[in-house]
Parts: C-alpha cells; sequence; structure tokens
C-alpha cells in the first residue's frame, strides 16, 4: 500500500508549524489560500497570507440580529462558527461580466474572455458549508444547463475543512443532517484539539490530492486519544446548537398553508432588506444587468446577485407577481424548505444560522416554522372538531 492510499485511511496530526507548511504548499502550487480572516469587526472570507491571518483567540456570539467579537481564553485558530461571507462569493462571484463588445462600424464584436478561473484554496469550510457548496453544484452544474464559469471555478478549487469544535447560537445544522462534522466534499479535513496547551489538528485526506498534499507536510499518526477528541469535539458542537428546525413533513406543511395568517405577521416585521438571501450559501437568484460607455463604443453584460426579496425580482409585463412582502417571504422559505426539494432533490437549508443573525429584525427561519406547525396544529384540530360534529 502506497503513503498516499494509507493517508487517506487513517488519521494523522500535526501541529501550528505543519499547518503553517500546508498554506505555504498550497501558495506554492499556485492557488491563492482564502480564509477566515477579521473585517470591520465580523469573521469575512477573504484572501489569507499565513495563519497569522486567521481570527485567532477570537469567539463569536451569534443570536437573531446580532452578532459580535469575543476574546477566546486560549489562542484557537478555528474557535468561531460562520460569519456574513460564504464561500458562494467565490465560486459565484457577487458580480461577473458575462461578455463585452466593441463597436466595430455598424456593427459589434464580442472581445474574448480573458482571465481563466482561479484556483482558491478554501481554508477552514466548515461542514454545513461543504453542503451548501454540494447542493450550488446541482443547481449550477447537474441541470439541463451547465454554468461554464461555476464549473471552471469549482474543478480548480483545494478544500481544507474544519470540523465544527463548537456550535454557534443560531446554528442548526444537526437538524439539516448538514454538520457539524464534514463528511465529503473536502480534500483535507481537520479538527482542532487541545494538547498541553499546544494547537494539534488531526487530520485526515478525502481525496487523492488530499493526500497526496498532506504527504509533504510533517506529520504522524494519531494516537488513540487524539482520535477519540475528534468524536468529542464534534458532540460538544451538537450539544451546543443554538437552533433546532422540526423538518417532519415539511414540504407538505409548507404548501398546505400557503394561506396561513403567519405570513402577514412575519411581514409585518420583515424590511425586505434581502439580508438573509445575500447571507446564505446556497441562495443563487441573478439579474442580468447592461452597460454601455458614454461614447456608445463599449458594452458589457453582468449577472449580478439578486433577491426575491425585491418586488423587481417578480416584476413581469405589468407588475410584480410578488407585490406583498408576506408573499415574498412565503416564496423565500416555501422554495428554501419544499420546492427545492421538488426542483434539486434536497433542502435548500443546510442550517447555518446566516439568515437569523444578519436579520436586522431577527426573524428566525426555525421560530417562523415552529409558529407555522403550531398554527397548522390548531387548524387540523377545529378540522377534525368540525368533522366529528
Ligand atoms: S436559509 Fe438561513 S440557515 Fe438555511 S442555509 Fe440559508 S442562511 Fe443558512
Ligand atoms: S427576513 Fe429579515 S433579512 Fe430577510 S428580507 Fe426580511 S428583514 Fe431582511
Amino acid at each position: 500500500m502506497s503513503q498516499q492510499e494509507t493517508d487517506l485511511e487513517q488519521l494523522n496530526v500535526f501541529d501550528l508549524s505543519g499547518f503553517a507548511k500546508l498554506i505555504t504548499l498550497l501558495q506554492e502550487k499556485g492557488y491563492t489560500t482564502v480564509g477566515p480572516t477579521v473585517e470591520e469587526g465580523a469573521i469575512v472570507y477573504d484572501e489569507i497570507d499565513s495563519i497569522e491571518d486567521l481570527p485567532i483567540g477570537l469567539t463569536d456570539e451569534q443570536a437573531g440580529g446580532k452578532y459580535e467579537l469575543r476574546k477566546r481564553n486560549d489562542h484557537a485558530l478555528f474557535g468561531y462558527v460562520v460569519g456574513p461571507h460564504s464561500w458562494k462569493k467565490f465560486l459565484n462571484p457577487a458580480g461577473l461580466r458575462l461578455w463585452q463588445a466593441r463597436r466595430n462600424g455598424r456593427s459589434f464584436e464580442v472581445l474574448e474572455q480573458e482571465a481563466p478561473a482561479p484556483s482558491y484554496a478554501f481554508i477552514g469550510a466548515r461542514a454545513c458549508e461543504l453542503n451548501a457548496i454540494a447542493i450550488q453544484d446541482r443547481v449550477f452544474l447537474k441541470g439541463s444547463f451547465v454554468d461554464s464559469d461555476y464549473a471552471g471555478r469549482r474543478q480548480n478549487i483545494f478544500v481544507v475543512a474544519v470540523n465544527c469544535g463548537q456550535a454557534g447560537g443560531t446554528c442548526f445544522c444537526d437538524s439539516m443532517n448538514a454538520g457539524p462534522k464534514a463528511k465529503s466534499g473536502y480534500d483535507l479535513v481537520l479538527t482542532e484539539i487541545k494538547a498541553q496547551k499546544r494547537n494539534l489538528f488531526v487530520v485526515e485526506a478525502g481525496s487523492e490530492a488530499g493526500a497526496n498534499l498532506l504527504h509533504e507536510v510533517p506529520h504522524e499518526p494519531a494516537t488513540e486519544k487524539q482520535m477519540a477528541r475528534v468524536s468529542e469535539v464534534v458532540s460538544d458542537a451538537v450539544a451546543q446548537m443554538g437552533r433546532q428546525l422540526d423538518t417532519r413533513d415539511l414540504q407538505s406543511l409548507l404548501y398546505r398553508n400557503s394561506g396561513n395568517g403567519r405570513w402577514n405577521e412575519v411581514a409585518e416585521r420583515c424590511l425586505a432588506c434581502a439580508n438573509c438571501t445575500m447571507v446564505c450559501p446556497t441562495c443563487f437568484c441573478s439579474t442580468v444587468e447592461d452597460t454601455t460607455d458614454l461614447t456608445g463604443e463599449h458594452a458589457e453584460r453582468w449577472r449580478l446577485w439578486d433577491s426575491c426579496f425585491t418586488q423587481e425580482f417578480s416584476y413581469v409585463h405589468g407588475g410584480s407577481v410578488r407585490s406583498s412582502i408576506s408573499a415574498r417571504y412565503r416564496q423565500w422559505i416555501t422554495h428554501k424548505l419544499a420546492s427545492w426539494v421538488d426542483q434539486f432533490g434536497s433542502s435548500g437549508c443546510v442550517g447555518c444560522g446566516r439568515c437569523i443573525t444578519w436579520c436586522p429584525v431577527g426573524i428566525d427561519i426555525t421560530e417562523e416554522i415552529a409558529a407555522l406547525r403550531e398554527a397548522d396544529s390548531g387548524l387540523s384540530s377545529i378540522l377534525r372538531t368540525e368533522e366529528k360534529e
């Protein structure tokens, strides 16, 4: 059995210097390393040069409409959960030029797209986020049309995932079967553990590329105690989940409640700001804008993130199909949790909690489903009583 095959099967361990070496190796192989870093009081995803750029010794406190960074009493590299950014910003950028053209006499000439697809190494992707990438894969790659830009970016990524050692106040990935342990979709997965005040990372390869890279990083086989810590770390995160979502019969619950009065209640609080859709790692709605320069010599077509929360999004000839906020909220949550399953074969939610944390008025998808379920069971018992009478 080759060393790479052995590395694919067993758990190994490296320390901070091994992790630093891993990042350097990825950069030497031409990857742009991107990962969590602090910007304007939040942990965002951006280019990182070294492990010093990670939010070392920080944690995030999250609740509905609330996010705050705090110091930890240790120097953990991954002692926080997810912030407002997700990896979709690298795979499906918020603004993408689809094509550009220049005037050529009375006609025009379409210019070649000059840039090759970037090669990103994602450092610190969480289990819910790997599931979100798999969901966007189904949207952009597995349907009748393949999005060529997404496909180019997607095939170039290298993923270093991290198993969550703690859950945030708005996390519910466990309910969605999307975390906190990474099960697939990574090249390497790390679990950060403490050993005599040292940062150690139990590492497992999930692909041949991961095993090959690990071979170049100084590491040693994990001890039984270290392997046991991996399960304990993940169990701790499960125990800390801030939210739960009861997914039983969710599709039919939403479909049979399209006329429920709860939609009007939530619409009284919802600002239709679209934050929930911008931060969601699976939302993919877009619009297209054409621009020309003032001389009329040059024109461009851009694809931009859009949201089902704007009135314009459902505009067809003569007006918006979903002109009320209650109709737009119902559309979002019904698509996310019910019709997404019909369309793409899975839920559109991975339980990351971002839409709860970053909603300025703290509207909570788990609370809305619980309220709908309660209203639905009240309605069902009235109907049952009426039937008996
Ligand atoms: S709907 Fe909310 S909790 Fe679910 S994946 Fe999107 S942002 Fe995360
Ligand atoms: S649910 Fe919250 S984040 Fe989403 S549009 Fe309404 S106010 Fe904005």
